[in-house]
């Protein structure tokens, strides 16, 4: 029998929700339980895809291709497991799939309704993680995003209140994450708000069994005492989270609380001891670095903190690995056509270009390839990264001065990059977006073939341009390895320069499939270069 865990959040938004329930999905694994999770993202967009990374941060890409909330990132790297889009649910998804029906007319003239119809879409969803013929989860953890009070929460809310009356109180468990704040005038943490928020999530008939106390400053004990009365909740169900210094540490936080025995207590679980002996060693790996490395990362996204969250956390997770920390300088493009480039990149020992889309930014980028390629410093370029690298290739070395792609130059005279509907016949579908899972081929002898030590690999999309194979020998004259191929649609998916350390280009992004207690390998191998580059 599925348990289910159902996490909300109160006061404020930002205070670490999705890192939470991916710290708790990871402490029940340490348990030896077949956990899965997934995120309720209360608004009206069908998925991410389609929402700016400066109000949202990145979308995070799944094995499938659902571009969607960068929570599914924590989760994949905390409990180190695949998700898909069933494990993404939105309010849009979500009245999408009931007003189809009702077209349909599978509702058989009936009223159709938030209740029951859209919580029982709701609840259905829940449901579907566990597939026919699969044996079922043991525990399955679901984030309610937004905060208690929201408008656009509530049908949400509903359902997993009706869900325990569904399959039983012992199969169910509310847990509420909320913040005190510190007064520094009264030199005083504050209760009252998180009151407030259990006193609504009561309302709607929701009573949490744990509270997870985001707080500024160290609870006292009355104030514990206080919360427990006021809130109805056990006293030792009142658990501390203040901050630390890295994410990583929080599982490990929870865990010395008794978080995990107290779930597995209440939702009759079989009890195991934790097994956390890699996950304390990665963290303390990360914690006593003895080096120290600068990256230089070229983005355009900058003006949120997350809209690189994955490509960050893949350099982090190389440089736990190397005991390194890692410490990146960000730099807008734009910046590099303003400001002389050689301060901007001085001492960096390597630098990474990010994906993106449309033609803003691009100079820079091809401006900093260039700088890589010349001074010898080892070069990551993802996606439009590698496109732009490969244009500066196409411009300077080959001397076809209009080399472009046709996304930033549709009538350029040297198409190095093209449409995809144009190079291949698959055209990827109505979208012309190549998004998911694709497979490439390494070559034997090749620096792609040293680093993952296989013929081929599964690496994740999202593009719409790819390089045009008319330029292939051309380049690869002029020292230009294509060392990963795509066989079944015959495009390139790796290239790497020849006469240098290290420089290469993935037109899959690498970030997604990184995670703390496994480096990416291709990340491993540009934080060893750039380490060499003292
Ligand atoms: N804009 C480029 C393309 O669509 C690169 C996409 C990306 O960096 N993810 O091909």
């Amino acid at each position: 029998m599925t348990k289910y865990i159902f996490i909300t959040g109160g006061v404020v938004s930002s205070i670490g929700k999705g890192i939470t329930a991916a710290s708790i999905g990871r402490i029940l694994k340490s348990r030896g339980l077949r956990v899965t999770i997934q995120k309720h993202d209360p608004y009206l967009n069908v998925d991410a895809g389609t929402m700016s990374p400066f109000q949202h941060g990145e979308a995070f890409l799944t094995k499938d291709g659902a571009e969607t909330d960068l929570d599914l990132g924590h989760y994949e790297r905390f409990i180190d497991i695949n998700l898909s889009k069933d494990n993404s649910i939105t309010t849009g998804k979500i009245y999408n799939t009931v007003i189809s029906k009702e077209r349909r007319g599978d509702f058989l003239g009936k009223t159709v309704q938030i209740i029951p119809h859209i919580t029982d879409e709701i609840k259905d969803s829940i449901k579907r993680l566990n597939r026919p013929g699969q044996s079922p989860f043991d525990v399955i953890i679901v984030e309610i995003g937004g905060t208690i009070g929201d408008i656009e929460g509530l049908p949400f809310l509903e359902a997993i209140r009706q869900f325990r009356n569904d399959i039983g109180k012992e199969n169910v468990l509310y847990i509420h994450l909320s913040f005190f704040p510190y007064l520094k005038a009264a030199k005083e943490i504050k209760s009252k708000p998180t009151q407030h928020s259990i006193k609504e999530l009561r309302s709607i008939g929701i009573q949490p069994d744990l509270l997870i106390c985001r707080a500024q400053a160290k609870l006292t004990e009355s104030v514990k005492d206080k919360i427990s009365l006021f809130c109805d909740i056990p006293r030792d169900g009142i658990i501390e989270m203040q901050d630390v210094d890295s994410i990583y540490e929080v599982p490990l936080v929870l865990e010395e609380q008794n978080l995990g025995n107290l779930m597995v207590q209440m939702l009759q679980l079989p009890t195991v001891n934790p097994d956390l002996k890699e996950w304390r060693e990665m963290v303390n790996r990360l914690y006593h670095p003895d080096k120290k490395v600068n990256i230089a990362v070229i983005g355009k996204y900058f003006r949120l903190k997350d809209a690189y969250l994955s490509i960050s956390e893949a350099l982090t997770h190389a440089g736990i690995e190397q005991k390194c920390k890692v410490e990146t300088k960000q730099i807008d493009t734009e910046l590099l056509l303003k400001e002389d480039i050689m301060n901007l990149l001085k001492g960096v020992q390597g630098i990474l270009i990010h994906g993106g889309f449309g033609v803003k930014g691009i100079e820079g980028m091809i401006k900093a390839a260039k700088f890589a390629r010349e001074e010898k410093i080892p070069f990551l370029g993802i996606c439009l990264g590698m496109k732009c690298a490969l244009i500066e290739f196409a411009k300077n070395v080959l001397n076809l001065a209009d080399a472009n792609s046709v996304e930033f130059a549709p009538d350029t005279a040297h198409p190095i990059f093209n449409s995809l509907d144009r190079l291949t016949d698959v055209a990827f579908k109505d979208t012309g977006v190549r998004i998911g899972s694709y497979s490439c081929n390494l070559t034997k002898g090749s620096i792609a073939f040293k680093i993952y030590q296989r013929d081929r690999i599964e690496e994740r999309h999202r593009h719409s341009y790819g390089f045009n194979n008319q330029y292939l020998s051309k380049f690869e004259q002029a020292g230009i390895i294509f060392s990963g191929v795509n066989l079944e649609d015959n495009l390139v998916e790796i290239f790497e320069l020849k006469e240098h350390p290290w420089f290469i280009g993935t037109q899959f992004h690498p970030e997604f499939k990184s995670r703390p207690n496994r480096p990416h390998p291709i990340f491993k191998s540009f934080l060893e270069a750039a380490i060499r580059n003292k």
